[in-house]
């Protein structure tokens, strides 16, 4: 299943790495877990569209970040 550009509708090319400028290391998205000790995080990835330039940031775990 692929991404459709929220602004042109277009298919977006998924996969892309986000990186901070200048160095080598990524961004994560945390969420701490009322009640327990154990906190999820991920790697977020990025979505570009081909068409108009639109991005898009994804997880491939989201089902993890539901309460
Ligand atoms: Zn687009």
């Amino acid at each position: 299943m692929s991404k459709v550009c929220n602004q042109c509708q277009s298919e977006m090319t998924e996969g892309c790495d986000v990186l901070v400028e200048g160095v080598m290391y990524g961004i994560k998205v945390k969420k701490r877990r009322r009640g327990l000790f154990k906190s999820i995080s991920a790697k977020p990835k990025a979505a570009v569209c081909p068409n108009c330039g639109y991005v898009a940031l994804y997880i491939n775990n989201y089902e993890e970040f539901s309460d």
